[in-house]
C-alpha cells in the first residue's frame, strides 16, 4: 500500500530529499530512491510497501539470529520487498533487489497473526526492516500495547533521528557488521560504514538488546587486521 512517508524535505523544484537512511536520495518526479520502495509522487516523498509482506514464517529465534534472547522460542517473522544496500553475497537478492509478490497485512492483524500462532513478538527480517520504518513503527506500537516483543535484524543502516524514534520500542536487534573498512562496504554492500558504526554506539548505549553479526568472506573482509579491528571495535 502506499502511503506518505516520514522524514523527506521538499525543494522548490518539485524534488525532494528523503532523509530516512545515509544514502539520502534525491529524488525528482516519479523517481524511486535506491530501496526501491521510496518515491517522490507529486513533491511529497511515498512509500510503496506499507504493510505489504513477501513471507510470513514462525522461525526459532536462534535463526535471526539472536542467542542471548529468549533462546529456543519461536517467533513470527515477516519482511518486505527492497534494501538500501546491494550486497554482492545477499542470499535473499530475489526480495531485496528485485520484487516478489506481497499480501496486505495491517499492524493490527500482524498482531493477531502473532498471537494466533502462539510467538511471543514478531520478528522483522529478510531484508533490511529500517526501509519498511512507518509500517514496523505503527507494528511496534500495537505489539508492545499487546504485550509483545519486538525485533529486528538490520544492516545499521538507518539516519540518527528515525533510529531514535523507533529504538524504544525495540526490543532486540540483530546488526550485520558486514566488515570494518569503508572500502569494503563501498565496493561489496554499495553503502558507507561510518554510520552503522556510530548507530552500533547509540544502540548499545540504549536499552535495546543488540547482537552483532559478521560474515566473513574469504578474501574480501577475513583478514587478520580486519577480525582484530573488528574485534576491537565491538570491546570499545
Ligand atoms: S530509505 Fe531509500 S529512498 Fe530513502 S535515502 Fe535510503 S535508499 Fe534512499
Ligand atoms: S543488507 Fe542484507 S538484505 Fe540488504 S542486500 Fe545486503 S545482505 Fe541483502
Amino acid at each position: 500500500m502506499d502511503r506518505l512517508a516520514e522524514y523527506f524535505e521538499k525543494n522548490e523544484d518539485g524534488s525532494v530529499l528523503c532523509c530516512l537512511c545515509p544514502a539520502e536520495c534525491h529524488l525528482k518526479q516519479d523517481q524511486v530512491g535506491i530501496c526501491g520502495c521510496r518515491y517522490n509522487k507529486n513533491g511529497d516523498l511515498y512509500t510503496n510497501n506499507y504493510g505489504e509482506l513477501v513471507t510470513l514464517a514462525v522461525d526459532p529465534i536462534e535463526k535471526k539470529p539472536l542467542y542471548h534472547f529468549h533462546p529456543t522460542k519461536n517467533i513470527l517473522s515477516t519482511g518486505a520487498n527492497g534494501c538500501n544496500f546491494a550486497c554482492d553475497n545477499c542470499q535473499n537478492w530475489t526480495i531485496s533487489q528485485e520484487k516478489v509478490r506481497t499480501i496486505f497485512v495491517s499492524p493490527e492483524k500482524l498482531v493477531e497473526t502473532a498471537i494466533h500462532h502462539d510467538s511471543f513478538g514478531v520478528a522483522f527480517t529478510y531484508t533490511e526492516p529500517m526501509i519498511w520504518f512507518e509500517y514496523i513503527y505503527d507494528s511496534a506500537l500495537l505489539l508492545k500495547e499487546a504485550g509483545l516483543k519486538v525485533v529486528l535484524v538490520s544492516n545499521g543502516y538507518i539516519n540518527p533521528k528515525p533510529l531514535q524514534k523507533i529504538l524504544k520500542y525495540i526490543d532486540a536487534i540483530n546488526v550485520d557488521l558486514k566488515g570494518i573498512k569503508d572500502e569494503f562496504y563501498k565496493k561489496v554492500c554499495k553503502g558507507k560504514l561510518q554510520p552503522v558504526l556510530d548507530n552500533l554506539k547509540t544502540i548499545h548505549n540504549s536499552t535495546t538488546h543488540m547482537e552483532i553479526t559478521n560474515l566473513l568472506i574469504p578474501g574480501k573482509n577475513d583478514s587478520d587486521e580486519d577480525i582484530g579491528k573488528l574485534v576491537n571495535f565491538t570491546r570499545n
